[in-house]
C-alpha cells in the first residue's frame, strides 16, 4: 500500500484531494464537519512534516461550467483555519495566475484551498488537460478521498498519472482501502451478510456479488417484501418491486444452489399509518392485512438475527431494518447494531456501510464499538458490488 506514513514530505508541494462536501445551512454554515476531520489526520501529518499542501475539493453540483457564488468553497476554508489553527489561502479565481502564484508562494506547513473543482466543466469528464493543469501546481499526489473514490474524476483518478512514482493514498484512503481488502479477501468464516434498505433494485449488484462470498445472506428492510410477495406471502401495503419478483426469486435459487443460507425475517410490524403514531401489530411476515404496511423487523426476528449475528466472525451490514427514522419503526435497525456491536465486542470484524445504515449506528451511538464504518456510501456500495473504484485503482497502479 503507498501509505503516506512512511514518507517524509518536508519541502514537498503536496496536491491532496479531499471529500469536503459538508452539509450547509441556508446561511452557509456547516453543518456537520465530519468529512473535514476526517482528512485532519492526513492534512496533520503533512503540515508537521513541513509539506506545503495544495487542498483539492468538490461542493454540490455546479451546473453553469464557471463559478456559481452559492457552491464556493469559502465557508469551508474558513473552517478549515479553525480546523488547523492554520490560515488557509483561498481565492474565488480559477486555475490562472494568480492561482499559480499562490502556489509557488507557500512556505513549508502553508495551506491553499483551491475553488471547488466541480466548477470546471473537465473535472467530472475526467478531463486530462485539466488533470494536466492541476498537477503542475504541485510535485505529489495524495488522495484522502474515499467519497469521491468511485467516480473517474481529473482530480480523483486522472491526475495520479502526472505522478507516476509519487501518489498516496492518505490516512482515511488508507484505512477503507485496507479494511473493504479484509472483508472481501479472505473473511473469517461465518460470513454474513446483512442487506437491507427500501429497494432490491438499488441493491442488485451487492447482492450478485456477495453470493459468491457469504455463508450467511440476511435479508431486511422494505427490500424483503419482493422476496416475500415473490414466494407467494401477502405483503398488504408493504412496498414492493414487481418487476423485481422474477429476479428475486432467481437470487433465492442461485443462493441454494451455492449452499449460502438466507433469512428472512418470520415476523414484521405493520402500521396503519406512515407516522409515528400509527397503530402497530406484530404479524407473521407473510401474512400483512390488505391496509396495512410493514415498518420493520418483529421479535421473533430479531432474536433469530441475534443468532446468526452472534456465531458470525465477519459481519457486512448495508441496510436499516425499518423505517428507522421513524422512533416507532426504530426497534429492529437498533437491535441489529446492538448485536454487531456486541459481537465485535467477541472479537468478530464487522463493517457498516451505506448512508442511511451509518447514520443509524451513529444516531445509537454505537459507531465506536463496530470494527469499521466506512465514511463513503456511494463508493463503498460500488466496491461491494464488486467494481474497481478508478480513485484506487489510479494509486495503485
Ligand atoms: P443505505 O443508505 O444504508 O445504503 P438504503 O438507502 O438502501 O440504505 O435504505 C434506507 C432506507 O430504507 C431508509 O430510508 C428506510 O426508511 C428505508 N426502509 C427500511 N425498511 C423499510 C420498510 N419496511 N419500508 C419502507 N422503507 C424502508
Ligand atoms: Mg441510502
Amino acid at each position: 500500500m503507498k501509505s503516506i506514513k512512511d514518507i517524509n514530505f518536508k519541502g514537498r508541494k503536496v496536491l491532496l484531494r479531499v471529500d469536503f462536501n459538508v452539509p450547509v445551512d441556508d446561511n452557509k454554515n456547516i453543518t456537520d464537519d465530519t468529512r473535514m476531520r476526517e482528512s485532519m489526520p492526513t492534512i496533520n501529518k503533512l503540515v508537521s512534516d513541513g509539506a506545503s499542501i495544495i487542498i483539492m475539493a468538490h461542493f454540490g453540483r455546479p451546473k453553469k461550467g464557471g463559478f456559481e457564488p452559492e457552491l464556493t468553497l469559502e465557508p469551508v476554508a474558513k473552517h478549515l483555519e479553525e480546523l488547523t489553527g492554520r490560515k488557509v489561502y483561498f481565492t474565488q479565481e480559477l486555475l490562472g495566475p494568480k492561482v499559480t502564484e499562490m502556489a509557488a508562494n507557500l512556505k513549508e506547513g502553508e495551506i491553499m484551498l483551491l475553488e471547488n473543482i466541480r466548477f470546471y466543466p473537465g473535472e467530472t469528464k475526467g478531463d486530462e488537460e485539466l488533470a494536466e493543469q492541476l498537477s503542475k501546481l504541485g510535485d505529489c499526489y495524495v488522495n484522502d478521498a474515499f467519497g469521491a473514490a468511485h467516480r473517474e474524476h481529473s482530480s480523483t483518478a486522472v491526475i495520479a498519472k502526472f505522478f507516476p512514482n509519487d501518489k498516496y493514498f492518505g490516512f482515511l484512503m488508507e484505512n477503507e482501502v485496507r479494511n473493504l481488502e479484509k472483508l472481501m479477501q479472505n473473511p473469517p468464516r461465518p460470513f454474513t451478510a446483512i442487506i437491507g434498505g427500501s429497494k432490491v433494485s438499488s441493491k442488485i449488484g451487492i447482492l450478485e456479488n456477495l453470493l459468491d462470498k457469504v455463508d450467511n445472506m440476511v435479508i431486511i428492510g422494505g427490500m424483503r417484501y419482493t422476496f416475500t410477495k415473490a414466494i407467494g406471502g401477502k405483503i398488504g401495503k408493504s412496498i414492493c418491486e414487481d418487476d423485481k419478483m422474477e429476479l428475486a426469486l432467481e437470487l433465492m435459487r442461485r443462493m441454494d444452489e451455492k449452499g449460502v443460507k438466507y433469512f428472512l425475517p418470520s415476523d414484521s410490524l405493520i402500521a396503519d399509518d406512515f407516522s409515528n403514531n400509527a397503530n402497530t401489530k406484530i404479524v407473521p411476515s407473510n401474512a400483512v392485512p390488505d391496509d396495512w404496511e410493514s415498518m420493520d423487523i418483529g421479535p421473533e426476528s430479531c432474536k433469530m438475527l441475534k443468532e446468526v449475528i452472534m456465531n458470525s466472525k465477519t459481519i457486512l451490514w448495508n441496510g436499516p431494518a425499518g423505517v428507522f427514522e421513524i422512533p416507532a419503526f426504530s426497534k429492529g435497525t437498533k437491535e441489529i447494531a446492538t448485536y454487531v456491536a456486541e459481537a465485535c465486542g467477541k472479537g468478530a470484524f464487522a463493517a457498516v456501510g451505506g448512508g442511511d445504515s451509518v447514520a443509524a449506528v451513529k444516531q445509537m451511538q454505537l459507531a465506536d464499538k463496530m470494527s469499521y464504518v466506512s465514511t463513503g456510501g456511494g463508493a463503498m456500495l460500488e466496491y461491494l458490488e464488486g467494481k474497481e473504484l478508478p480513485g484506487i485503482k489510479a494509486i495503485k497502479e
